[in-house]
């Protein structure tokens, strides 16, 4: 665990759900690297998100043979995010990047990263994916869509396109360790902590093996996840539709008093009137929605819930 002081030592903080296939072809593409650049330390700190095939099997035969693999091993599925603060944490290295396990993520670029933090100003060097090649149209779509409004909505930046694949000297890690919040956003907490970032683009690449952990659905949720915790813009959002109605009513009022009084009162228009009143009730459901999606969000930072519980590890604490 200790690091040898002339050296650098990056950390590589694996989340693994379900990665049986591409974890051979991960260590391999790893253990090629470092052959050929032996002026780093590498670490690999696997974290098995309670994983329901061979992963942790796999991962615990990586370690027997090599000493430069630890792994984490969740109780149940947590998540990326939970996975990824969980690598952070057990990290030791002074440079520290999380990787996807499927080698979406080229290494390669891990000695670029690491030549720009060692001779230019920046403290993490992030990769964005130019293109979004191999992905579903629709999902791509909505990405972008997405972006563009948490973009308007928040203060916090979130770069399209950009990936939690990012070399960070030591410093940043500890801040985003700070942030202990329970639901997690990274890249929104990536953006918050600052620091100087330099993007590196690259074309979209495929995952070498197995299948996406991500369904729409779950993207989805992720978004909302997002907003919630970057913005507060839909609630000004609804307060202010709130207001707007009902100036609009006001004058529907004013226009209908005086109607009455100039031509009498004919009962009709109780179709329109039950249409208004369908619009409006729809409206205050959704402005509740929003604030009880807030709401939850608080419920359930105050219960301060651990952000993972460990079951087993290689990794002896200090
Ligand atoms: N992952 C995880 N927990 C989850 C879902 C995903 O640790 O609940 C890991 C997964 O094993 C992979 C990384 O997060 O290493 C990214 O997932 P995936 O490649 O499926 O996402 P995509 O690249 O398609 O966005
Ligand atoms: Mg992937």
């Amino acid at each position: 665990m200790e690091r040898n002081k002339n050296k650098d030592k990056i950390s590589l903080v694996v989340p693994c759900y379900n990665e049986e296939e591409s974890l051979p072809y991960y260590y391999n593409a790893i253990n090629t690297l470092a052959k050929e650049w032996k002026s780093i330390d590498i670490e690999m700190i696997f974290v098995d998100d309670g994983s329901k095939d061979k992963t942790l099997n796999i991962i615990k035969d990586l370690a027997e043979k090599d000493k430069r693999v630890k792994y984490v091993s969740f109780s149940r599925n947590f998540g990326k995010e939970a996975a990824m603060y969980a690598g952070f944490e057990h990290a030791t290295g002074n440079y520290i990047t999380t990787m996807d396990a499927d080698l979406q993520d080229p290494p390669e670029l891990l000695k670029e990263m690491y030549k720009i933090l060692t001779e230019e100003d920046y403290d993490s060097v992030g990769v964005r994916r130019v293109t979004r090649k191999g992905e579903p149209v629709i999902r791509s779509f909505f990405a972008r869509m997405f972006y563009k409004i948490i973009n308007k909505m928040s203060s916090t930046e979130m770069v399209d396109g950009a990936r939690d694949y990012r070399l960070m000297k030591r410093k940043m890690v500890d801040a985003i360790l700070s942030l202990k919040e329970y639901n997690r956003y990274s890249k929104g907490l990536f953006s918050f902590v600052g620091f100087k970032t330099k993007w590196l683009e690259y074309e979209n690449v495929e995952r070498v093996a197995g299948e996406t952990k991500w369904s729409f659905w779950k993207l989805f949720k992720y978004a909302i996840e997002g907003i919630v915790a970057f913005t507060t813009t839909p609630l000004v959002i609804s307060s202010f539709i709130g207001i707007l109605l009902c100036f609009v009513s006001f004058i529907f009022i004013i226009l209908i008093i005086i109607r009455t009084l100039v031509f009498g009162d004919p009962v009709s228009g109780w179709p329109s009137l039950a249409c208004i009143i369908i619009f409006i009730g729809g409206l205050e459901l959704f402005c509740i929605g929003i604030i009880g999606e807030y709401l939850s969000k608080t419920y359930l930072e105050t219960k301060k819930r651990p952000i993972y519980i460990m079951r087993e590890t290689n990794i002896n604490k200090k």
